[in-house]
């Protein structure tokens, strides 16, 4: 009897590993919406196996809920994270805990009803449905705890498991569902009463199928697939970032305080944070650079171009700025068609040449690809050399703009050689 129900489990494993690895791979031909809403629809049929189907093993009792059908579901998450990404993976992590949420509220509406018998003794069992409501609530929550847990796990690992893609599904199968087991046993214990074996038993068999899946998954790669592909790298921190959606947020934080032409930050972030990033800097004996960069000539841009035109190239202007940016520098637009570039940790030298390579690429640029030549001049100021406040510094590149204007224009004046 036993030793059927193990042939019986196995069978479903592979019968929903099959078909489900063969969803995730026909993904670009079918759609990814396939393999996600497969993937929905067997957790009504999971969380109502774990609450009433058990069988007899030799270890003890289990269900294939849980076994077969959970432990499957968290692994396909995971693998659905590696081959495509957290972006993708996000979808059906919150897709399945805003769903099944939703059934839960549907049903509470649902009980209110006064139903008839139209079938001879099965009318609704109310007792079972709400067991069962509070199941999903609480299997729901954890499986979504589960799914960032084993995805950031996974990520963790891979710094020194690398390229043993097997050995990283095992443990974080083996990690996750342990920790899944002890909190839905809590749950089972305290709403239907599951005896403390339940729990053990439950356990064996979500590890046994941790093995099994991830044997599935070494037969896969190996006689279907190749691992170019599974081998991912992704900074630890963006992928919870998108995980929780927090990207959006800050995107959404960084777009009010981004001026709407050209992308660049805001005048008002200048008179803000400015003043603190050179403090700060120059507390740690850091060099700050500013740059004062004014387009050459633009009110005869719009004159002959239009407004509209005058807008591209400050456009152009600002992301060819951007592009050449480090992550420890700050483009601010603090005026019509000028721009300031706060600079951390770059000292004269370095920033009357980043000038320099700006004014070039802008020129050039423009005279391949925009209505006529256009010109930037520079004046750069450095912290603490020519002086240790913002209005110091600015006042300073402000006055080697105008000389750098009378130059010529197209001009970088630095502090020390002129360019
Ligand atoms: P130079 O700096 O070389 O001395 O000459 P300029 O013509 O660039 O200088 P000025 O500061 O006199 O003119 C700046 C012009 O920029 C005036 C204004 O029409 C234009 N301008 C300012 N903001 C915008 C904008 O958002 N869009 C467009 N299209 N033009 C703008
Ligand atoms: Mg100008
Ligand atoms: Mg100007």
């Amino acid at each position: 009897m036993a030793t059927s129900n193990v042939l019986l489990l196995f069978a479903q494993a592979a019968v929903y590993f099959t078909v489900m690895m063969s969803l995730l791979r026909a993904r670009k031909v079918i759609g990814i919406g396939v393999f996600m809403c497969a993937l929905g629809v067997m957790h009504f049929l999971e969380t109502y196996l774990a609450s009433v189907f058990y069988i007899q093993l030799p270890f003890g009792i289990v269900s294939p809920g849980s076994t077969v059908l959970f432990s499957g579901k968290l692994l396909m998450i995971l693998l659905l994270y590696v081959r495509e990404d957290a972006l993708a993976v996000r979808q059906p992590i919150y897709g399945l805990l805003i769903g099944n949420f939703l059934i839960v509220a549907l049903v509470m509406i649902l009980r209110n009803h006064e139903t008839i018998d139209v079938t001879n003794s099965h009318g609704p069992d109310f007792a079972f449905i709400d067991e069962m409501g509070l199941l999903m609530v609480w299997g729901t929550i954890l499986l979504f705890i589960d799914s960032i847990l084993i995805i950031i796990l996974y990520e963790r690992i891979g710094d020194w498991l690398g390229r043993h893609l097997g050995l990283r599904f095992l443990i974080c199968g083996a990690v996750v569902l342990t920790f899944d087991q002890a909190g839905f046993f809590l749950a089972l214990h305290y709403v239907s009463g599951a005896p403390g074996h339940v729990f053990f038993g439950g356990w064996v068999a979500k590890m046994v199928a941790t093995v099994v899946y991830t044997v599935l998954f070494i037969v896969y790669l190996k006689y279907f697939d190749t691992e170019k592909g599974w081998l991912t790298d992704r900074p630890l921190k963006d992928v919870f970032q998108v995980l929780t959606y927090r990207e959006r947020y800050h995107k959404l934080l960084e777009a009010s305080i981004r001026d709407h032409l050209t992308g660049a930050l805001d005048r008002s972030q200048y008179d803000q944070n400015a003043p603190a990033i050179l403090a700060r800097n120059l507390a740690e004996g850091r060099a700050v650079s500013l740059l004062v960069i004014d387009i050459d000539h633009f009110k005869q841009v719009n004159d002959r171009h239009g407004h509209q035109a005058g807008d591209e190239v400050l456009k152009t202007v600002a992301r060819l700025l951007t592009e050449n940016l480090r992550s420890d520098d700050h483009l601010y637009r603090v005026g019509g068609e000028e721009f300031v570039l706060l600079c951390e940790k770059l000292p004269a030298d370095g920033a009357t040449s980043l000038a320099e390579r700006l004014r070039k690429t802008i020129e050039r640029f423009s005279k391949v690809y925009l209505p006529e030549k256009i010109t930037v001049s520079v004046g750069v100021a450095c912290a603490p050399e020519d002086g240790d406040t913002l209005e110091r510094l600015f006042k300073t590149a402000d006055q080697r703009l105008y000389e750098a204007k009378k130059k010529g224009r197209n001009w970088v004046v630095g502090p020390k050689a002129e360019l």
